[in-house]
């Protein structure tokens, strides 16, 4: 498989060329060149199959670069019971993803039983094996800078800590992660992991992280990479919990699903716009944002208009207060008929102007045959959906799944199943558990008494060059 820039760059790069790396050169995001598809008979085929057997079956199209018995090899190491046992899955911990029915055609999608109970640990562990592995390979070492609003942050330490030939240096937002995903992240004491606590807000960091990589010298020179949910690896990997929940719910091979998706920076719900692509019977890909409705705004008006700081709210689904959504660009690489060149004088238009609009455009016009839909959700149909669910079906469900579920009710069709995606556990955001249901969110031994743990971290500015000296005085140049 070859990819290219969603910007235009095209240098017949393969999957393994485009594993480590960040943004592409022109800026832009790598794609496949094409979707490879499943037809009816491949479909079939795949129904029956286990978690690491489907991710084989999935990214084998996408990595055809990584010899067959090593990918096997990677994705076994990868998907077990064993990593996959810490949130609630109980005996179905084999599984990887279960369904949990919340009522007769509305299910969850289990993708929160990894280390850090939230769903980047799907992605995110095989993106460790694989980074070990191809730097073993090419004799190198990398240097992860990231961006997190909470969830990448820990998912990422958790899936590189005591890897071989790699360092992380994850900048968050000071003050603003729940206490857990605090405590998560700052009490791991592994040598090879930097918490840097930025002044600021998520977008603050993710521009530090940008602002780094696009000095070209500094990223060579240090072997920057990342694992910001731009990364192609990552959302292919998300592609395949899409087949299994699919396969969990659809009556017979064939039959449509919708599929709910709280969103952020749209690494979610644009594997789930590939998936569809491949071919799986998608009907309709339902996305929920919380009070920073960028995307609810595009997908209902074709008005894409990002925002800044000063206008991003802090809210109780943390994870999704992204006002500029980093995938989307992929999306809308599609929704133009991969024209580079209208993308690249789209992205141009949004930062002159602030925003673009693709209403009343002939691409607007068909963007129904992608299938999306979406919704927003504030603080209190939050609260109202987590005591709703807690009540009716005794699930508690964190905030952000909670807007999802808000959301995806709101458009559920009669005799469509809709599956929810549960992006995170209620224990790591206890403050609004509490708030909407009086008490706290249960939690595992394994996570007693994580907040008492002694933390590390180091607080800088969000400048640039102060990142950068931070790394220079601990990273290996070459
Ligand atoms: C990251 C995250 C999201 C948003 O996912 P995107 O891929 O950024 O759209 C939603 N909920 C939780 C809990 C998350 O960690």
């Amino acid at each position: 498989m070859r990819y290219v820039s969603t910007r235009g760059e095209d240098r017949g790069g393969g999957f393994r060329e485009i594993l480590l790396g960040g943004l592409m050169a022109d800026g832009g995001l790598a794609m496949p060149v094409s979707y490879p598809r499943i037809d009816a008979a491949g479909l079939a085929a795949m129904r029956g199959m286990s978690y690491a057997e489907l991710a084989l079956a999935v990214l084998r199209l996408f990595a055809d670069d990584v010899p067959e018995d090593v990918l096997r090899g990677l994705v076994e190491k990868t998907y077990t019971a064993e990593v996959y046992c810490n949130g609630r899955a109980g005996g179905d911990a084999a599984e990887i993803t279960p369904v949990r029915t919340l009522e007769p055609g509305v299910h969850l999608l289990e993708l929160s039983n990894g280390p850090t109970l939230a769903f980047k640990d799907m992605a995110m562990q095989l993106l460790g094996n694989l980074f070990e592995w191809a730097l073993a390979e090419n004799g190198e070492t990398l240097n992860i800078l990231g961006a997190t609003s909470g969830d990448t942050g820990s998912s990422a330490e958790y899936a590189m800590r005591g890897k071989r030939g790699i360092r992380v240096f994850m900048l968050s937002p000071f003050g603003k992660m729940s206490a857990f995903q605090t405590a998560q992240m700052f009490s791991l004491m592994d040598e090879n992991i930097y918490n840097l606590a930025v002044r600021g807000v998520f977008d603050d960091c993710q521009d530090v992280v940008k602002a780094v990589s696009n000095d070209l010298g500094f990223k060579r020179q240090y072997r920057i990479g990342t694992v910001n949910s731009i990364n192609w690896a990552r959302v292919v990997a998300q592609v395949v919990y899409y087949f299994k929940g699919y396969f969990a719910v659809a009556g017979e091979v064939g039959a449509p699903v919708s599929f709910a998706v709280p969103s952020g920076n749209f690494g979610n719900i644009c594997a789930g716009h590939i998936a569809r692509m491949m071919g799986l019977p998608i009907r309709r890909l339902i996305l929920a944002t919380n009070e920073n409705d960028v995307l609810d705004e595009f997908f209902r008006t074709g008005v894409y208009r990002p925002r800044g700081t000063a206008e991003t709210q802090q809210t109780s689904s943390p994870s999704m207060d992204i006002s500029r959504a980093s995938n989307f660009e992929r999306f809308v690489f599609d929704l133009v008929g991969r024209d580079a060149g209208r993308v690249k004088g789209l992205w141009r238009e949004a930062a002159e102007l602030g925003s673009f609009d693709l209403g009343g455009t002939p691409e607007w016009a068909g963007i129904e045959q992608y299938g999306f839909l979406s919704g927003a959700s504030t603080h209190g149909n939050r609260l109202a959906t987590i005591r709703r669910a807690w009540e009716s079906y005794g699930v508690m469900i964190d905030p952000h799944t909670a807007d999802g579920l808000k959301v995806g009710m709101e458009h559920r069709e009669e005799g469509v199943p809709l599956v929810c995606l549960e992006t995170a556990l209620p224990v790591k955001f206890g403050e609004t558990m509490a708030e909407a249901l009086g008490r706290a969110p249960e939690r595992s031994a394994k996570f007693a008494g994580m907040e008492t743990l002694p933390q590390r971290s180091v607080t800088v500015d969000a400048d640039a060059e102060e990142v950068k000296a931070f790394i220079r005085a601990r990273a290996d140049a070459v």
